[in-house]
């Protein structure tokens, strides 16, 4: 009998989790609707999968909590490539690794986390260090606003002026 797929975040990683809500969080934001189709995979999962081509490794991320797949939310247009490829790159810029950069496999509808513990720290890391950076440009006259996250609109409007006016 065949598998079906299981689309429950919570059998992500904690971490992966997160990185899964940052991800349509920000999809969301760039007025994408894009769904998630599966997460956690069971070896009998993945054995049915290489055999009818959809995987070609015998040991995936999704088998660790460490990858999930997503979809257009559009019926008909599930898998359009422009959309796969702004999916694709949110998913880079959190951290993740995306399919569609697998070699010898493109498979654009999936991201993953490879670096199990430390992806968001990275991410965060290189954010604090951006925030920084316009601290001492003197861009940013009120760090702690940024970097605990604690900006309004306002705040973002503020500093494209403060910053324009620096260039
Ligand atoms: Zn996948």
């Amino acid at each position: 009998m065949a598998t079906v797929a299981c689309r429950d975040i919570n059998k992500l990683t904690p971490e992966t989790k997160i990185l899964c809500l940052r991800f349509l969080a920000e999809c969301k934001a760039q007025g994408l609707n894009i769904g998630i189709s599966e997460t956690w995979r069971s070896e009998e999962r993945q054995k049915e999968m290489i055999k009818s081509g959809a995987s070609k490794i015998t040991r995936s991320k999704h088998m660790d909590g460490l990858a999930f797949d997503f979809y257009n939310n559009q019926v008909g247009n599930l898998y359009p490539d422009d959309i796969m490829r702004k999916c694709g790159a949110i998913g880079k810029k959190l951290g993740l690794y995306w399919g569609g950069d697998f070699k010898g496999f493109y498979d654009s509808c999936h991201l993953e986390n490879n670096n199990p513990v430390g992806t968001i720290k990275a991410v965060d890391d290189q954010y604090i260090k951006a925030v920084n950076k316009l601290v001492d440009k003197g861009v940013i006259g009120s760090p702690e606003i940024w970097k605990e996250k604690k900006f309004t609109k306002d705040n973002v409007e503020s500093l494209i002026i403060k910053f324009a006016g620096k260039l």
